[in-house]
C-alpha cells in the first residue's frame, strides 16, 4: 500500500504546482507567494521532503440514480453481475444513509449532494416554488437573465433558459476547479436540467440535459463538439421502433405481471414488452415516444454512452489535476411515477442500468486506470408505494388532496372576511399565501388556529408547520419539525407546510381529475429520505457501513480526498470509509518504488 502511495506521489506533483514550489523556496516563504484563484500554494507543496503530500484521484465521478430507493440494493443485488455490484463487491456501501430533511424532490437531492450541504443552506428547496416578488412559480433553474438562453444539439431549438444560479453556494466542482490548479474539467449529463446543473454548478466545460427529443445546454455553459457529434449519430429518435422487454426469466420477478395503481405513459399497456412507437399508429417519434424513450432503460445508455464520449474527447482523468464527470440516471424515476416501486419494471431497469454502469467503469479503468477514479453512487431521493397498492397490506395509506386543503383554508379565513384568494399557491408541503395575508396571519391568533384546523383535519393530514417554527433549525425533539427546518430557506420556502400521514400521496390534481401518475415523493419519511450511498475506487476502504450518514457527506468526502475544502459543514467525511495513510516512517532511506502503472489494480491507499 505505502509502495502504491509513493508512486502516486511521485507522479503526481503536477507541474504547475513544482513551480509555485520552486518560488516558495526562493522567497524563503509561503506567504510572499502572492495567492490567485488558479494557483494557491499549498503548504504541504513546499513541504514534499518532510511529509509526501497525499495523492489525489485523476477523476471524480458522481452518479445519481433518481428515484433509487435504498432497499432496491438489499432486494436486487443478488441479479445484478455489472458496476451496481462492482460498486457493493469493491466499495464502501453505507446502508443506512438518509437525507435528514422534508423537501426529498430532485433538485434539493442533486443540490445537496452536489454541494455537501442542505438546502436550508444551499436554498434549492423544491424542484419549483412560488417567487413571492414576481408572483409566480420558477424552477429551481430557471434564470431571468436576458443573457442567457438554452441551447440545442443537431439543430434543436429549446426554450427556456436554465442555470444554477439559484444554488446559493458552489458545487464540490465548482471548488475544486476554484482551489486546484485549474486544470479541472467539468462535465455533467442527465435527462433533467434540475440534476445536470446543480451537480455542475454555476460554471461547468459542459452540463447537458434533455429537452424537447434533443440534448441541450445553455449559454451560461456552452457546447462541447464532442456531444454535437454523438446528438447527431446517435440521437434518441434512432430507438424508434425497439422494445423495452424484461432481461431475466420470468420468475426471478417479484412483483405482478401488474403493478396496481400503476399510470403508463401514452402509448404503453401495465405488461411487457414495452414498445417504443410513440403513440398507436405513428410513423415517426412523437411526444409519446419520447416519454417513452426517457422511461426506458434506452436513455440510461443514452447517457451512459455520452459520459464515455466525454472520457474520451476530453481525455478526462488525464490532466494533471482532478477532473469531474457526473451523470444522473432520470429513468428510474419516470418508471417510478408511473409503475411505482413494486413493479417488474423498476426491477428490470435496475437489471440494465448494472449493465451500463459495469461498461461505464470498464471505460474508466481502460482510459483513466483502475484506481485513478474516485466513483459515488447515490440517488436524490425515494418514493412511496403507490397507495392503491399499499392499501393491500391494511396500513392506513391514501391521497391527501391538496386543492381540498386549499379550498379549506379559502373557506375558513372567508368566514372571517380575510378578501378572497388568500392563497397563492400550494406546491408540494408548501403553502404560500398572497401578499400580505400571512403577516396579517400572524398578528390574528383567532384566524391563524382556523387556518390550522382547516388544515389539520383534512384527510391525511399529520401535521401542519409554521415559517416562524423553523428559522435557524431550533432544537427539537421532532424529526419532522427538525426535517422541514433543515429545508428552510427564508424567502424562498411556503408560509404553513402541511406533513402528510405516512404512506399518503401528496397530491395536486384538480379535484375531481384523475391522477396522471401512480405515486410520487417529497416527504419527510423514510421511503423517501433512505437512498443508497457507495464509494468506490480511489482512496475508499470497501466494506458494509452500517452508522447514520446522509448524502451531504459526499462533498465533503470528494473534498477531503482531493484536499479541498467546502464552505457548508451540513455534510462530514466519511472518514470511516478512507483509507488510512501510511504512518510517516522515520527511516526514509527505503528505495523509491516505481510508480504504479495507470491501469494496476486497486492498490492506492
Ligand atoms: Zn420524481
Amino acid at each position: 500500500m505505502a509502495k502504491a502511495l509513493n508512486g502516486f506521489v511521485q507522479k503526481r506533483i503536477p507541474f504547475q504546482r513544482g513551480i509555485i514550489a520552486a518560488a516558495c523556496f526562493l522567497t524563503g516563504s509561503i506567504s510572499l507567494v502572492p495567492r490567485t484563484a488558479a494557483q494557491t500554494p499549498r503548504p504541504r507543496a513546499t513541504a514534499a521532503k518532510a511529509s509526501p503530500a497525499p495523492a489525489q484521484p485523476k477523476l471524480v465521478v458522481l452518479l445519481v440514480v433518481d428515484q433509487m430507493r435504498a432497499d432496491y440494493v438489499d432486494k436486487f443485488l443478488g441479479q445484478w453481475t455489472g458496476g451496481l455490484k462492482r460498486l457493493v463487491a469493491e466499495g464502501a456501501w453505507f446502508r443506512d444513509a438518509a437525507y435528514p430533511y422534508a423537501a426529498t424532490e430532485t433538485c434539493v437531492g442533486h443540490a445537496t449532494i452536489s454541494t455537501g450541504a442542505f438546502p436550508a443552506t444551499h436554498g434549492m428547496v423544491a424542484n419549483a416554488w412560488w417567487d413571492r416578488k414576481e408572483q409566480k412559480l420558477v424552477t429551481c433553474t430557471s434564470d431571468p437573465d436576458p443573457n442567457v438562453k438554452n441551447i440545442g444539439y443537431a439543430g434543436a431549438t429549446p426554450k427556456g433558459a436554465d442555470t444554477a444560479w439559484r444554488m446559493a453556494v458552489p458545487s464540490f466542482a465548482e471548488e475544486l476547479k476554484f482551489q486546484a490548479s485549474g486544470a479541472t474539467r467539468i462535465v455533467t449529463f442527465s435527462l433533467k436540467a434540475r440534476a445536470a446543473l446543480t451537480m455542475a454548478g454555476h460554471k461547468a466545460d459542459a452540463a447537458t440535459w434533455f429537452d424537447g427529443g434533443a440534448w441541450v445546454t445553455s449559454t451560461a455553459y456552452g457546447t462541447q463538439p464532442f456531444i454535437e457529434e454523438q446528438a447527431k449519430s446517435h440521437p434518441a429518435k434512432a430507438d424508434f421502433g425497439k422494445t423495452w422487454a424484461l432481461s431475466l426469466p420470468e420468475k426471478e420477478y417479484w412483483y405482478d405481471e401488474k403493478a396496481l395503481g400503476a399510470v403508463p405513459p401514452e402509448g404503453w399497456d401495465l405488461t411487457f414488452p414495452h414498445p417504443l412507437r410513440g403513440k398507436s399508429g405513428v410513423s415517426e417519434p412523437d411526444s409519446a415516444f419520447y416519454e417513452q424513450w426517457a422511461s426506458s432503460p434506452y436513455a440510461d445508455t443514452a447517457l451512459t454512452e455520452l459520459a464515455e464520449k466525454a472520457v474520451d474527447a476530453l481525455k478526462l482523468g488525464n490532466s494533471n489535476g482532478t477532473d469531474f464527470l457526473a451523470v444522473s440516471y432520470s429513468s428510474v424515476d419516470y418508471i417510478g411515477h408511473e409503475f411505482g416501486p413494486r413493479s417488474r419494471e423498476i426491477q428490470d431497469i435496475l437489471v440494465r442500468l448494472d449493465k451500463d454502469l459495469g461498461n461505464l467503469f470498464a471505460h474508466l479503468d481502460q482510459k483513466v486506470g483502475r484506481g485513478n477514479y474516485l466513483v459515488a453512487l447515490s440517488a436524490d431521493h425515494g418514493v412511496v408505494p403507490i397507495p392503491e397498492d399499499m392499501q393491500k397490506t391494511g396500513a392506513d395509506s391514501g391521497v391527501l388532496h391538496l386543492p381540498e386543503v386549499q379550498q379549506r383554508i379559502e373557506i375558513a379565513l372567508e368566514s372571517l372576511n380575510y378578501p378572497k384568494p388568500t392563497i397563492a399557491r400550494i406546491t408540494g408541503s408548501d403553502v404560500y399565501f398572497a401578499p400580505d395575508v400571512y403577516k396579517k396571519l400572524q398578528a390574528d391568533s383567532n384566524a391563524m388556529s382556523y387556518v390550522l384546523v382547516a388544515i389539520g383535519t383534512a384527510p391525511g393530514v399529520a401535521a401542519v408547520y409554521r415559517a416562524e417554527e423553523l428559522h435557524d433549525r431550533p432544537a427539537t425533539q421532532s424529526p419532522t419539525l427538525r426535517a422541514f427546518a433543515y429545508s428552510y430557506f427564508p424567502g424562498r420556502s411556503g408560509d404553513l407546510f402541511i406533513l402528510p400521514k405516512p404512506y399518503w400521496l401528496l397530491d395536486s390534481t384538480p379535484l375531481g381529475k384523475p391522477r396522471s401518475y401512480g405515486t410520487g415523493h417529497g416527504v419527510p419519511y423514510n421511503y423517501d429520505q433512505h437512498v443508497p450511498v457507495l464509494l468506490m475506487g480511489f482512496g475508499i476502504q470497501p466494506g458494509q457501513y452500517f452508522q447514520p450518514v446522509t448524502p451531504a457527506d459526499i462533498a465533503p468526502t470528494f473534498a477531503a480526498l482531493c484536499g479541498i475544502t467546502l464552505s457548508s459543514r451540513d455534510g462530514h467525511a466519511l472518514a470511516e470509509a478512507l483509507k488510512k495513510p501510511p504512518e510517516p516512517r522515520a527511516t526514509s532511506q527505503r528505495a523509491r518504488p516505481k510508480p504504479a502503472s495507470a491501469s494496476a489494480p486497486n492498490t492506492n491507499p
